[in-house]
């Protein structure tokens, strides 16, 4: 072994033993101003943000965050850190997203250290390569930072492997977003047997989704599950087949953010779920 590499069979001494995650002896890199750091928060739970994600969340003046944020996750910026909210309020529109950008811009003109916190992992249906677009066209220095985005936590958390050697060779995202009652989906594509289809807002076109994923073939009977609020303490799940979710989902009066999980691996769920929330977090604030 080299001079001075470590042996990774040989536990560090208690006096180099890091004292907590963020002690752990990696070189990171510093948090600069006049930077904008676009930060995945991570599906829910607040323990599955990155620690990239939560050291700069630390450090940040001003933290411009959607509503998937785990308040948990915000609790970790400094007191005097400016917060700014720009996901949905009741009854209004998001924040129009060439205003974000503006906004972005602003911030770190004025030479704060800006962290841009979103729900998820911010390159998966979260409108993270429009806003750093705008930056990288007005010369704003950024840097993405990863999060566990809501399929792969969910999965996890509902013991649903995305993949699968018996099951599964293959998993896609998609958008059930609707635009006019319709979605232009490649149906014949998704409907493929060996595919886990992982469907990101699909509660309201949940019909319209099952019924074209039949009519193009995929078997009524595809086990399918959708799953509300997943990894936190009020995750629900609901499972059925594509045939049957959604008058179950209906019937469960499930609300917003779910997702949707289409495939041979859902049957492996009444197996494999471990996560009881009700059971979990008492420590944690309510999510
Ligand atoms: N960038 C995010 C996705 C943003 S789009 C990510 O990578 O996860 C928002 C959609 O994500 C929601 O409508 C829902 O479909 C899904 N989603 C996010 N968090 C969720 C959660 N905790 N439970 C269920 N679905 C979730």
């Amino acid at each position: 072994m080299a001079p001075g590499a470590a042996n990774a069979a040989e536990p560090l001494s208690t006096v180099d033993r890091p004292t907590s995650f963020f002690d752990l002896p990696v070189r990171h890199r510093p948090c600069v101003q006049g930077t904008v750091y676009l930060v995945g928060a991570g599906p829910g739970d607040p323990e599955l943000l990155t620690l990239r994600g939560a050291r700069l969340v630390q450090q940040a003046d001003v933290i411009v965050y959607d509503q998937l944020v785990a308040p948990a996750i915000l609790d970790l910026a400094a007191a005097e850190a400016q917060r700014i909210y720009c996901g949905k309020q009741r009854g209004n529109h998001t924040l129009p997203q060439h205003e974000i950008n503006a906004l972005l811009v602003r911030l770190a003109q004025e030479g704060k250290r800006v962290v841009r916190l979103k729900g998820g992992d911010p390159f998966i249906f979260g409108r993270g390569g429009e806003e750093i677009e705008t930056l990288a066209s007005r010369g704003v220095p950024f840097e993405v930072v990863p999060g566990v985005t809501a399929a792969s936590g969910i999965a996890a958390y509902t013991g649903i492997p995305l993949t699968h050697r018996d099951h599964a060779h293959a998993c896609v995202f998609v958008t059930g977003h609707l635009k006019d009652g319709t979605t232009n989906l490649d149906w014949q594509a998704l409907a493929r047997p060996g595919q886990t289809v992982v469907i990101y807002m699909g509660l309201v076109g949940l019909p319209v989704l099952a019924r074209e994923l039949i009519a193009h073939g995929m078997p009524p009977g595809t086990p399918a599950a959708i799953v509300q609020k997943g990894t936190t303490r009020q995750q629900r799940v609901v499972t059925g087949t594509l045939a049957t979710l959604p008058d179950h989902a209906l019937q469960a009066r499930l609300k917003a953010p779910t997702l949707i999980i289409v495939g041979d691996v859902v049957r492996l769920h009444d197996k494999l779920a471990w996560f009881a929330p009700e059971r979990t977090g008492e420590t944690t604030p309510a999510m």
